[in-house]
């Protein structure tokens, strides 16, 4: 199928085009088991005890479903610095599953950043989630530190000089909020990918013509590694419509809509996201995508479920 005839096949599916409204069901279901569905998890380190082992049942449940890789992020400022490491290292030593690293420019100067990087190649990790970070909490913008990489672009073609690492970078359906315009953000992907980034990982989105055509706009423009759908698992919408104002994520209305009613109701809530976010991989996995990356928020069960529906198995029975 070219991707012309894949996005048509997607509005088929949908049968609206830019009305907002979600895919009907009975057609996602109805259509065969998907098939060679690849994923990868996201996490984020624990800050005490009780999330280590919260963390730990989590990572246990979910790499039975043998993912490609599973990475762990770094948090803003480069405040986790240690726990980032500590993790990547237990989950590379104590499981079989390729452990990635996200790293960020923030907070940190080039040869800090080279002693971070070498650290990680000398215990065996050879996967980079390469990122800008954001300015700290109270900052009116970003600034560069003086010392260290002003942008990813920068990071990965620095990261490259240090070692062969196989690096993921950042991608944004919707733009990076601070970019200019939507075709200067491609360019900085672009760029990412030119200084040697091997993956994109995109920025959560809701609706899947969003990333579908992002997809050909960046396969227009020269981009040819995978971009994987970054897919968040929707339970807490208050948090979710405060995060995508900062994030620039629509939110789309019947998304609100299907939450609403349910502050004190967790556990439809948990029901409901695995819904929508299963049908919403159904949906691209009809137009051609094979890989999906989650944001797990270190919770198994969402992410298990909606991989169950993908296809995806438990390899060890
Ligand atoms: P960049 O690619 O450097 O782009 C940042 C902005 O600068 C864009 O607007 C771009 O268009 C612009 N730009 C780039 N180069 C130039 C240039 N030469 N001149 C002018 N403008 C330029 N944050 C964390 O703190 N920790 C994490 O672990 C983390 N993990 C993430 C994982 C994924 C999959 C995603 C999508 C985001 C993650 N983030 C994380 C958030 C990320 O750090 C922020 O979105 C950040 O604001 C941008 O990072 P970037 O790597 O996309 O930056």
């Amino acid at each position: 199928m070219t991707r012309k005839e894949k996005l048509e096949r997607y509005q088929e599916l949908l049968n609206v085009t830019s009305s907002g409204r979600p895919p009907h069901p009975a057609m996602v279901v109805a259509l065969p088991l998907p098939k060679g569905v690849n994923v990868s998890f996201e996490f984020f380190p624990p800050a005490n005890e009780k999330a280590e082992t919260s963390l730990w049942s989590c990572i246990d449940r979910l790499t039975t479903l043998a993912p490609s890789f599973v990475s762990v992020t770094y948090g803003a400022g480069g405040t986790t610095r240690e726990r980032t490491h500590e993790t990547v290292v237990k989950i590379a030593k104590e499981t079989d599953l390729n452990s990635a690293a996200h790293l960020t420019c923030v907070g940190s100067s080039r040869d800090e950043i080279a002693a971070i990087a070498r650290r990680y190649w000398q215990a065996g990790i050879r996967h980079i989630v390469a990122l800008r970070g954001d300015a700290p909490e109270g900052a009116e913008n970003y600034t560069a530190n003086p010392d260290g990489y002003a942008y990813a672009s920068d990071l990965v073609a620095g990261l490259k000089n240090i070692a062969d690492f196989e690096i993921s970078v950042a991608a944004y359906p919707e733009s990076h909020p601070e970019s200019s315009s939507p075709e200067a953000d491609l360019d900085n992907l672009k760029r990412k990918i030119d200084a040697g980034a091997n993956r994109a990982i995109t920025q959560y989105f809701f609706d899947p013509e969003v990333y579908l055509r992002f997809l050909e706009r960046a396969r227009a423009s020269g981009i040819h590694v995978p971009i994987v759908p970054g897919i968040l698992p929707v339970t807490n919408i208050a948090q979710v419509k405060k995060f995508s104002k900062l994030s620039g994520t629509t939110v789309p209305d019947w998304l609100s809509e299907l939450f609403e009613g349910l502050d004190d109701d967790q556990e439809t809530r948990k029901l409901i996201a695995a819904s929508v976010a299963a049908e919403q991989c159904r949906v691209l996995h009809a137009s051609g995508v094979n890989d999906f990356h989650f944001y797990t928020l270190n919770r198994a069960d969402l992410t298990y479920a909606i991989c169950h529906i993908l296809g995806v198995r438990d390899q060890q029975k």
